[in-house]
């Protein structure tokens, strides 16, 4: 749901005049997951605590996002958000700014944080699931912890949050015959399941196209059991389809096959303070020197728009020039 936010002083534009409403913020560069396509087994090297966003200096840049450029949109991710301490005492913090507030997490500490983190204003929440079968989700993620997720969902239904959704990694001969399972458990469930198209941000940089299970393929093989019928879109990343019975919605994210690019309203915080414009940015803007040395909103803000106005047209997946980011999807914040 979108706020309205006519207080604004001013849009954060770029070049090819696509006005930035979103903010994805990243609380931590840890996990407690090991997932094959975005970590290595021994994880990274973690950050070292000080060279982390504190959440004040989070709450002052997403302030300046929302008070100045307009932004009415935040989503908290890492990393896995849950691992950060307090995490509660920082959303409470951004609820207050009136954005819609909503976090992408794997779910597994959900049991326990739900509650919290619904009470301390957090509205929605997805959680990532790529396996329905515990002995492939306990080698996809290096960990035997389906159930503790699956807890994690039901908990995430009964605090209240208003949609959860489950995030699928599709990929070719992992876990692509789970499609229509995936499908009936959301419709059970009543929850959205969307499909998301791998993409090259994997830390072994084994990404290859051939891995990649197309959206499109994805929503015909769940059409061919339980008929569906588009929904329209708006700047939102998944295509969404309504089951035709009234069991729901289900989508797809089809950054690699489709891009929806032109209509990107998205930049990225890193847990140490560096702005990206793109999830595949290889310049970054560091916010937290200017945070640290004394800098006034304007400073921040004349930095927010140097780096927005660096964006380019797409991502150019599949491009001669395309290069993939030093970054893993879990260091980025996806
Ligand atoms: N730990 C949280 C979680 O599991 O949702 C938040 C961070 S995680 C990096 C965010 C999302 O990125 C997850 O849904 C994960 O599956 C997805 N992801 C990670 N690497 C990816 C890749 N190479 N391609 C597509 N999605 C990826």
């Amino acid at each position: 749901m979108a706020l309205p936010r006519g207080d604004a002083e001013e849009q954060l534009v770029d070049t090819y005049g696509r006005v930035h409403r979103d903010l994805r913020i990243s609380v931590t560069d840890r996990c407690n997951f090991r997932c094959t396509y975005c970590m290595p087994a021994d994880g990274l090297p973690w950050l070292p605590r000080e060279e982390i966003l504190s959440f004040e200096e989070i709450e002052r840049v997403a302030r300046l996002f929302v008070e100045r450029f307009g932004f009415d949109s935040i989503r908290l991710t890492g990393g896995e958000p849950t691992v950060r301490a307090d995490l509660p005492v920082l959303v409470r913090k951004l609820a207050a700014l009136g954005v819609d507030l909503a976090m992408t997490t794997n779910g597994a500490t959900l049991g326990r944080l739900a509650g919290p983190l619904r009470a301390a204003g957090l509205r929605r929440i997805n959680i990532s699931l790529d396996s329905l079968r515990a002995d492939r989700f306990a080698e996809l993620t290096r960990r035997d912890e389906i159930h503790h997720v699956l807890e994690g969902i039901d908990a995430a239904v009964a605090a209240g949050f208003d949609p959860v959704k489950v995030n699928v990694v599709c990929m070719r001969g992992v876990n692509d015959d789970e499609v229509v399972d995936f499908a009936a458990f959301g419709r059970d469930l009543g929850v959205e399941v969307r499909f998301i198209e791998y993409m090259p941000l994997d830390a072994d940089h084994g990404w290859e196209r051939a891995s990649i299970v197309p959206g499109e393929e994805i929503v015909a093989a769940i059409h061919a059991v339980h008929p569906l019928e588009p929904l329209a879109r708006g700047s939102e990343p998944a295509e969404t389809f309504r089951y035709l019975d009234g069991a729901g919605t289900v989508g797809a994210i089809a950054s690699v096959t489709r891009p929806f690019c032109e209509a990107c309203d998205r930049v990225r915080l890193t847990a140490e303070g560096k702005l990206r414009h793109c999830l595949f940015a290889i310049e970054e803007t560091d916010l937290r020197s200017v945070l640290r040395d004394g800098g006034t909103d304007d400073d921040l803000a004349a930095a927010v728009q140097g780096c927005v106005r660096a964006k380019w047209a797409g991502h150019g997946i599949g491009s001669l020039t395309f290069v993939q980011p030093p970054r893993t999807m879990s260091q980025i914040g996806g």
